[in-house]
């Protein structure tokens, strides 16, 4: 049978077409943390607003002999000094306070002797010397950071020191979880013959977390028609996203195409050229996403990262919702199969660039081997061993 499924980009390009950024609404910078900006942040001022010292010790005038000088006022950082600076005279001042008017530079304490209120400087004075000038780091009007930006602390501090309380953020998406299965019972609990621990329903909700995204619901369905089409129906009531995990590859206990087929959810792709995950689907209804990950939980896991991630960072508004790419080289021989695989792998610097080892077994059961990976690298479809060396592309988890 020609293998005529899309690759891992149709596949993303098909998700990314179909994701408009959700609303914007202010956000508080101090809960704003990896929120995406829907608007451009602009300087309301100079940062630094005012000229200031960047060092603790004495405010002079460049062209004053070396003294002494007689020491007339204080310049604190948040409280300025009271008077201007006269020829003959320095003032006391911190790292930060205002440069007092008069002065032109600053004389660290450790290049100067005090005795008696009076300063003696120990070396010469250039105009300027120790002082940040207001709007060095950021002019007032200045674009400082642009709609789409992720804002992570760096940002954070850079849309304070640009005067905002509050920035523009598009709305988290709203996701629902739904994971089914007869087999599966809740974390920690006793398991009788043939049961196992439902571990995708937290592993997703991390992920929908991790990803800016907040799930509003989890729900768990045995494997049976009437239950998984009435936890759809309840699941895509309100939310922007539906992520159901197993039950949606061709078993006879695989009710979940069915179901969403009959609540109007229209197919957009089943299963993908991947290993592991093929049997992804992913269909829309409106402007709401569904995807059916399949149930194994490295393939729920690496469908997230590849389909679902960059979904939820586009509903967002973010500039770049695809992971960037990068280079490395395998650091032992991989077996090809057949498809393209997606290999948990973990990262090395070498001088020659990054190296790639596989993260122990590759087994989509294996979940023991995401835990410590880095990165999926990226082997293309075909067959025989990919010798040590070859480069592949990484995206970093
Ligand atoms: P399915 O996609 O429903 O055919 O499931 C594939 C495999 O993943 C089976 O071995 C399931 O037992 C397992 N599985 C399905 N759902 C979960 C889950 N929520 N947590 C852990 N394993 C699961
Ligand atoms: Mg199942």
């Amino acid at each position: 049978m020609p293998d005529a499924l899309p690759s891992i980009e149709r596949a993303r390009a098909e998700v990314l077409s179909s994701c408009a950024p959700l609303a914007s609404e202010p956000v508080a910078v101090g809960i704003a943390l990896d929120r995406v900006l829907a608007a451009d942040v602009v300087a309301a001022a100079d940062a630094p607003p005012f000229d200031n010292s960047a060092m603790d010790g004495f405010a002079v005038r460049s062209d004053a002999s070396s003294g002494p000088l007689q020491v007339v006022d204080e310049s604190r950082a948040g409280a300025p000094a009271s008077r201007a600076l006269a020829p003959g005279e320095a003032i006391r001042i911190s790292t930060g306070a205002v440069l007092p008017a008069g002065a032109d530079a600053v004389v660290p304490v450790e290049q100067t002797r005090e005795d008696d209120g009076r300063v003696t400087l120990a070396a010469a004075v250039a105009p300027g010397q120790h002082v940040r000038r207001a709007g060095e780091d950021l002019r007032a009007g200045a674009t400082v950071l642009r709609a789409g930006t992720r804002l992570g602390p760096a940002e954070l501090g850079a849309a304070i020191a640009a005067g905002a309380g509050a920035v523009p953020c598009a709305r988290r998406p709203s996701v629902e979880l739904l994971t089914t299965g007869d087999e599966l019972r809740a974390p920690g609990a006793e398991l009788a013959p043939g049961e196992i621990h439902n571990s995708n329903g937290t592993v997703l909700g991390a992920l929908v977390a991790r990803a800016g995204a907040r799930t509003a619901g989890l729900r768990a369905v045995p494997d049976d028609a009437e239950h998984t089409e009435a936890a759809l129906a309840a699941t895509l009531e309100h939310a922007d996203v539906a992520i159901v995990s197993g039950g949606i590859s061709v078993g006879p206990h695989d009710h979940v195409k069915g179901a969403l087929r009959r609540l109007g959810v229209r197919e957009r792709f089943w299963r993908v050229d991947l290993q592991p995950g093929k049997p992804t689907w992913f269909g829309t209804r409106g402007a709401q996403l569904v995807f059916g990950l399949p149930g194994n939980p490295v393939s729920s896991f690496v469908t997230f990262a590849l389909f679902v991630r960059p979904a939820l960072l586009a509903l967002q508004g973010a500039a770049r919702p695809l992971p960037a790419q990068e280079h490395a080289q395998l650091a032992q021989d991989v077996p090809r199969r057949g498809r393209q695989q997606a290999l948990r792998v973990r990262l090395a610097g070498g001088a020659d660039g990054l190296h790639a080892t596989p993260n122990g077994p590759q087994g989509s059961h294996v979940g023991s081997s995401l835990v410590g990976a880095d990165a999926l690298a990226f082997v293309p479809a075909g067959e025989g061993v990919l010798p040590a060396g070859t480069p592949v592309v990484v995206e970093r988890l």
